[in-house]
């Protein structure tokens, strides 16, 4: 018999989620994962020696409140405990954040491309999605995102560092934005790669120090990227008290495990080491960047852990040719293909893809994307 059951409306179209795909490798040699931007490292040792602690008590339910993640991100931030709402990675947050604020009706506002998880969400909760679509140099169009903004508006998110595209916005840029957004609008800055931006910390897009004069701000922020814990689930958001019990009140109960809690609470308490290792990333992400300008890429300028090559209806044809020598990344339509910076080896065989690519592509040299 069929099955008839009815299921909401609101699902129709909804895009599947798009794992990043593992790598195979060649025979005889080995494969590397680029596709979902991961931090290439293990956990430290003494952060595996927390997990394996905290695995013998799984026969209990984690504390449901984060007690002592929070207090240990209240003191990093130097915010209070009230302002944060922790949540099963940040993409299980923004799920909660649009659930807080959107009603059916209502509009989300984002860049695109952008993070596959919005429109999804957004869908989830029946609002609908208004895309602005990146500049030129695959940046947010800040003035054409605020000019979006309707009476249906409840929500705008600015990806910061952007993925897939990897641009950064700068600090005046979000400011200018920001005084052009009614307070009844929230904001929410999803910095998911924000440990990554090579700049002055003035010079660096800060959310949770823009809330005391910005209250519609929501802050994003992941343990998944630089921390390498994406495996654990464990993201947050600082805002107002009043917006975070908003965040917190649409959580599914217990939806952070005690072992990503302690996980992550051992990784704050680690944070200098862990920086050492995200410079090694963005030393890694220097070399290839310059490499690449060599080759003759014009690539957009990346922040992130990630590089990204607009090569259009070449798209499968790149990913292809990194699948065939082991790599792993990330094709986006006929838009362009994302690869995160790994393993030395794993980079040097990207520029080997890559500039290979660009010969077969203009064996005179000429003329380059
Ligand atoms: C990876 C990523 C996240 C974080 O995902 P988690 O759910 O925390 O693992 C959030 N936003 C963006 C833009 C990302 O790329």
């Amino acid at each position: 018999m069929p099955c008839v059951v009815p299921v909401r409306d609101a699902l129709a179209g909804v895009p599947a989620y798009s794992q990043g795909k593992t790598a195979v490798a060649p025979a005889g040699r080995p494969a590397y994962k680029l596709s979902s931007n991961e931090n290439p490292y293990p956990p430290l040792p003494s952060v595996l020696r927390v997990i394996d602690k905290v695995a013998s008590d799984v026969n209990r339910y984690p504390d449901m409140s984060c007690s002592e993640l929070i207090a240990t991100l209240s003191r990093a931030l130097g915010v209070p405990g009230e302002s944060i709402a922790v949540g099963p990675g940040s993409s299980g947050v923004l799920g909660q954040v649009v659930q807080a604020l959107c009603d059916p009706g209502h509009e989300v506002i984002y860049a695109w491309r952008s993070f596959e998880a919005y429109p999804i969400v957004v869908q989830l909760a029946g609002a609908a999605s208004v895309q602005v679509p990146l500049d030129d140099d695959f940046r947010h169009r800040l003035d054409a995102m605020a000019d979006a903004i309707t009476e249906r508006t409840r929500l705008v998110i600015v990806c910061t560092p952007n993925n897939p595209t990897g641009p950064a916005v700068t600090p005046a840029e979000l400011r200018t934005f920001l005084d052009r957004v009614p307070p009844t609008v929230a904001v929410l800055v999803d910095e998911a790669y924000r440990e990554f931006v090579v700049a002055a910390d003035e010079a660096r897009v800060d959310g949770v120090a823009l809330i005391d004069e910005y209250p519609n701000v929501i802050a994003l922020r992941t343990f998944s990227k630089a921390y390498g814990l994406a495996g654990l689930r464990v993201g947050y958001a600082v805002a107002r008290p009043d917006l975070a019990l908003a965040i917190r009140k649409t959580a599914i109960p217990f939806g952070v495990s005690s072992i990503g809690q302690a996980a992550a609470v051992a990784s704050l308490d680690l944070a200098e080491e862990l920086m050492a290792r995200v410079s090694g990333v963005v030393a890694e992400r220097a070399r290839i960047v310059s490499a690449l300008a060599e080759q003759g890429w014009r690539l957009p300028e990346t922040q992130a852990n990630f590089v990204y090559f607009p090569v259009g209806e070449r798209t499968g044809e790149f990913a292809a040719a990194c699948a065939a020598a082991g790599l792993a990344v990330r094709p986006f339509g006929v838009e362009g293909v994302r690869a995160s910076i790994g393993e030395p080896a794993a980079n040097d065989l990207l520029l080997t893809v890559a500039g290979a690519f660009l010969d077969a592509a203009d064996p005179s040299g000429t003329s380059h994307p």
